[in-house]
């Protein structure tokens, strides 16, 4: 995404040839305030293409019987009059938020058996930008895993080889140059070859008040399958097409509303309430870990800081539901984590040292990760 500049914006489209996307660019340039890239599908940018249908173009092209005014939708069914209509249109073809994209008459997502093991690579060719890159992947991957029953896994074994043709993994993520947009993405329905996350060069400069997690969160959403939430007719503005499927009520600050388009996200890209209710409603809630592995991520922070943690203990103890909490009265500090099968709950570990402030030290599945926790 970009923050302050002219810049394509992009969306979605998977079968676009490319003199009508150049077109579409093209376009796209003249009518954005300013841009963002994420592209998308099957082309390195993603298009800007207006199939959205208004309430009136909807009913303009429904059928009305001369003598009694009634509506006909669906080729049979009657409709009696125009506010009912407005319902329809309103359940049936204006359709609602995080939105899921559509390939035909399906959600386009990850199966259950490939949204566990979502593995990507990250370019050396970055070079001093890698690290950087790797943070930002895993922590934009957290914010989703946090919330859903997908799981993203960096293999840093095929960082060394990591092109489009790399079937060691599910997608690539690699380094590009003059692009129109900070980095773009795909949809699951795209084919290897473009599964690609390409982050331009652009995103490593000043792209405030965006953080190149943010970028990424908002990719990664476009990875899981989600459209731009601009795209949904309440935002009346950079509208892409029909083809998704609502999630949750439209929701203006989304991760995936670009906010030049009518949003009312500030600050970084962030996931709101809704994109992890949308997500959770399309993947299922994350599973909430068991008392063992909160005990294992417990076992390895003794490990690793001594002494902040002392007498090693085993377990952990109930709180308060969902909190569970290992003490350490020799370093007079607590170890906590937090879980429940809904997402009202940050699932984050936390520490309380002798001064008794608690401090939140992020995703129990971040933790899980570091200290290699099945
Ligand atoms: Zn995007």
């Amino acid at each position: 995404m970009h923050s302050n500049d002219t810049k394509a914006v992009s969306v979605s489209s998977r079968t676009t040839p490319p003199a009508v996307l150049a077109a579409a660019t093209v376009l796209a340039a003249s009518v954005a305030v300013l841009a963002t890239g994420c592209g998308v599908a099957s082309s390195p940018e993603e298009q800007v293409d207006d199939t959205f249908v208004s309430f009136e173009e909807f009913e303009a092209t429904v059928y009305r019987e001369p003598d009694t005014g009634i509506y006909i939708v669906d080729g049979d069914t009657p409709i009696e009059d125009r506010a009912r209509l407005q319902v329809f249109y309103e359940q049936h073809v204006q359709a609602g938020a995080l939105v899921v994209n559509r390939v035909g008459a399906s959600d386009d997502r990850w199966s259950d058996a490939q949204k566990s093991s979502l593995t990507y690579c990250v370019s050396t060719t970055f070079g001093s930008n890698y690290n950087t890159v790797t943070q930002a992947m895993r922590q934009a991957a957290w914010a989703w895993q946090a919330v859903a029953n997908v799981r993203l896994i960096h293999r840093s074994d095929q960082d060394g080889a990591c092109s489009a043709s790399n079937t060691n993994v599910v997608f690539d993520v690699r380094p590009t140059s003059g692009q129109l947009y900070l980095a773009r993405a795909f949809f699951p329905s795209t084919t290897r070859a473009n599964r690609n996350i390409l982050i331009d060069a652009s995103s490593f400069g000043n792209t405030s008040p965006y953080t190149l997690a943010g970028i990424l969160r908002h990719e990664l959403g476009h990875t899981l399958g989600f459209r731009h939430e601009h795209t949904r007719p309440e935002a009346g503005k950079c509208l892409e097409d029909n083809a998704w499927r609502a999630l949750t009520t439209y929701d203006p600050t989304s991760v995936m509303h670009y906010p030049q388009c009518n949003g009312q996200n500030s600050g970084d890209l962030v996931l709101t309430d809704r994109d992890k209710s949308g997500a959770a409603a399309l993947y299922g809630s994350k599973p909430a870990p068991t008392d063992a592995q909160i005990s294992c991520v417990f076992d390895w922070a003794e490990i690793q800081y001594p002494t902040l943690f002392s007498p090693p203990a085993p377990g952990v103890l109930l709180f308060s539901a969902p909190y569970t909490y290992r003490p350490y009265p020799g370093t007079q500090s607590h170890l906590g984590a937090a879980w429940s099968s809904g997402n009202s709950i940050d699932k984050h570990i936390y520490y309380m040292g002798p001064s008794g402030t608690i401090e939140d030290q992020g995703p129990v599945g971040y933790w899980m990760e570091q200290a290699s926790c099945p």
